[in-house]
């Protein structure tokens, strides 16, 4: 009997799966292996709302794997190493995974390749199981990525995705195939206490209800927050419980408005991804540099990462994030201007905060946006400064997402409706009552200081 071993990585589910096709198609009984990564933790990668999704992503696998008369095999250690054991114990000649595009991924896969071809085994690295199109699949002319968003989602449009594939049948693993023990949600501390569940079931299930009642609003509601009319899909794409190309197809034979500017969106991972592929640095240094000398105010950084800064739809926002280890879009473009601009901190506190408590929390997207948000990434308008009062007033009219996350403010009567966003016009002595802080930064020093320190003025 042949064996190959299909490596799960970021692609933790059964449908539309190249790596799984390519390991069966090609031996008689495949190992479908996880290895929890110590590199993960070395990394500081190892967020405990993370590690709470993935075990339940491992519990979902494994029983979708039993349901085909197969299992999960799950090691831990150095995922190189397992894998090599792994291969060596059930004779595995083949080994498949996905293509990544983290400095990490790709150390990974180097150094697998060379263990496995020292041994006398292949690896086959798969493209677009992680994203639509893979890195470098369309390029500006000369150039080895697109380095601004438009031309690129053009380009993106215009190109035919690889066809979905269906969920296999049957699985048949063999028995030499040793297993420990998968990890459970329940043994992880410190977990967001509203963490959304994971799993390949439940990414599905959630997908199926937005397609059916969410996605033809998303255009026009994506940035109401209190509506929190987005899909909510990110950890699913993050983990690969949900296929993105399997979303564009789906998305695309349903058509409408909302169904386009959602591919949109996921044309934006993708995005993002070719440009980490190319410039790895991007996730620790400027993109394109602006000069900046951040200030250090370790107050002010505390201040916003508990969500006490003083202005309500900031606090909202930094509360959300640790309540369920996930925050609207909108809110995190408000919260990491307000950090990188208005108190002008380097975005690699913010980043930093955001990958420890995002369930999404991934590299190219959290870095790239960070970068993209603080001005030194692709944003074509890298000064832009959010003003937290216009925006709440804009995306928050009612106060609804304030309330929603900040309760000592929404107990008190006199600041019903959208006066929840300025509870420092209260008299003095409802003010005074109140346990919520003065506005850390007065906005127009902030947004002065800001334009000074880019030669603005
Ligand atoms: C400072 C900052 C940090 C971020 N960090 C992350 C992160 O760590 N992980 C992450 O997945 N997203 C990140 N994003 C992008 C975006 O905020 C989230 O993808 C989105 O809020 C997830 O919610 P959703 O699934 O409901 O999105 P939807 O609006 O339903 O969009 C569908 C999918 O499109 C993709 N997408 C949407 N917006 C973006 C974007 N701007 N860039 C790249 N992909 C996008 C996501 O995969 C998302 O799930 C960040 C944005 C900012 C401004």
């Amino acid at each position: 009997m042949s064996v190959s071993i299909a490596l799960f990585t970021a692609d933790l589910r059964l449908h539309d799966n190249p790596v799984l096709r390519a390991a069966q198609r090609d031996a008689d009984e495949v190992v479908p292996l996880f290895v929890r990564d110590e590199g993960v933790r070395a990394a500081g990668f190892d967020a405990p709302n993370r590690r709470a999704f993935l075990a339940d992503c491992l519990h979902d696998l494994d029983a979708g794997l039993r349901a085909r008369g197969g299992r999960l095999v799950v090691r831990e250690g150095d995922a190189v190493t397992e894998t090599c054991r792994v291969a060596h114990a059930t004779g595995a000649r083949d080994v498949h995974v996905a293509a990544d595009v983290s400095g990490f991924a790709h150390r990974r896969e180097r150094r697998l390749r060379e263990a496995l071809e020292a041994d006398g085994r292949r690896l086959h690295v798969h493209d677009a199981v992680t994203c639509v199109l893979a890195p470098g699949a369309v390029t500006p002319q000369g150039k080895d990525h697109f380095a601004v968003f438009t031309p690129y989602f053009r380009r993106w449009e215009g190109e035919r995705p690889r066809d979905v594939l269906p969920a296999p049948r049957a699985v048949s693993v063999p028995e030499s195939a040793e297993s420990g023990a998968l990890p459970a949600r329940s043994d992880v501390a410190d977990v967001s206490p509203r963490l959304a569940p994971g799993g390949e079931d439940e990414g599905r299930e959630r997908f199926r209800r937005w397609t059916s009642d969410g996605v033809d609003a998303y255009e026009d509601r994506h940035d109401d927050l209190p509506g929190d009319a987005t899909s909510r899909l990110s950890p699913h794409l993050h983990f690969g419980t949900l296929s993105a190309t399997e979303l564009v197809a789906r998305s695309r034979s349903r058509g409408g408005a909302g169904a386009e500017a959602f591919v949109r969106q996921l044309a934006w991972r993708d995005f993002h991804r070719q440009v980490l592929a190319a410039r790895p640095a991007a996730s620790y240094a400027d993109y394109r540099t602006r000069h900046d000398s951040w200030r250090r105010d370790e107050r002010a950084a505390t201040a916003w990462r508990e969500g006490r800064t003083g202005y309500p739809v900031i606090d909202a926002a930094m509360r959300q994030l640790r309540e369920e280890g996930w925050m609207h879009n909108r809110a995190r473009l408000l919260t990491a201007s307000f950090l990188t601009k208005t108190l002008y901190v380097d975005w690699r506190v913010g980043a930093r905060h955001f990958l420890d408590l995002l369930v999404d929390g991934d590299i190219a997207n959290n870095q790239l946006n960070w970068q993209w948000t603080a001005g030194t990434g692709t944003d074509t308008r890298p000064n832009r400064v959010l003003n937290p009062l216009t925006q709440a007033k804009r995306f928050d009219p009612d106060g609804g997402y304030v309330r929603r996350y900040v309760p000592e403010l929404a107990a008190t009567d006199a600041l019903r409706g959208g006066r929840v966003h300025t509870p420092w016009k209260l008299p003095a002595e409802e003010r005074r009552a109140l346990d919520y802080p003065e506005p850390i930064v007065d906005l127009t020093d902030g947004l002065n200081r800001f334009r000074v320190a880019r030669g603005l003025d």
